[in-house]
């Protein structure tokens, strides 16, 4: 999944509203976010296969220090401890995200989510099967999670309005280049792109967020 982990960083804003944007977003692609890194560290593997699925080309071969149901509850405790001095109740919502994309990547890959480090057991639900049934389940999400967050942090200014909505922009541009484009030339460019993407959506959310919400923060 993809902007679908964008949609529950966006609705969790009314949830934690001490919580900058780009915090609730870092928690919810926290494990995309690190599997860019171990990708080029060689920890973990992913393979260009077009086809895997309708949806993506990527064959997942071997990730279970970010992906693995285990790692993600490793990871998810570690976020909530060091965002607590935010406040408890972000701290909970935060590590909450960080689990959140186990659960939608469970529901949208074929079976290649291991249980734990070395476990046989894979998991997936196979959303990625369906193009459509893809693009019908997370376009759906993203308008939910735009839609909260929009009435929950409403603009105070024109940056807020502006870097907000280029923000979604940015969001669906990138969703339909990952869907309709053509397959990443290599693993090396996979992670590049990864890293590269995330720092932008980071620091433009951050901004956009500061200009939004009840008072500045
Ligand atoms: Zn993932």
């Amino acid at each position: 999944m993809f902007i679908g982990h964008a949609a529950v960083a966006l609705a969790a804003k009314p949830l934690a509203p001490r919580a900058s944007l780009a915090l609730l977003l870092a928690a919810a692609f926290w494990v995309d976010m690190v599997w860019p890194v171990f990708l080029l560290l060689g920890i973990e593997q992913v393979r260009i296969d077009p086809g895997n699925t309708a949806f993506t080309p990527l064959d997942f071969v071997h990730y279970p220090w970010t992906h693995s149901l285990a790692a993600v509850i490793v990871w998810s405790l570690l976020f909530g401890l060091v965002c607590i001095r935010i406040g408890r109740l972000e701290a909970l919502i935060l590590g909450s995200l960080v689990f959140s994309h186990w659960l939608l990547d469970a529901l949208s890959h074929r079976p290649d989510l291991p249980l734990w480090p070395g476990s046989g057991a894979l998991i997936g639900f196979g959303l990625w099967n369906s193009v459509p049934a893809t693009l019908i389940v997370e376009c759906a999400m993203f308008a939910a999670g735009v839609a909260i967050y929009v009435r929950s942090a409403p603009s105070r200014d024109r940056i807020g309005t502006w870097a907000f909505w280029g923000l979604i922009g940015f969001f669906a541009i990138a969703y339909l280049g990952n869907a309709f484009g053509p397959p990443p030339p290599n693993v090396q460019a996979i992670a590049i792109a990864g890293i590269a993407g995330v720092a932008l959506f980071t620091v433009w959310s951050w901004w956009a967020d500061r200009h939004r919400g009840a008072k500045a923060r």
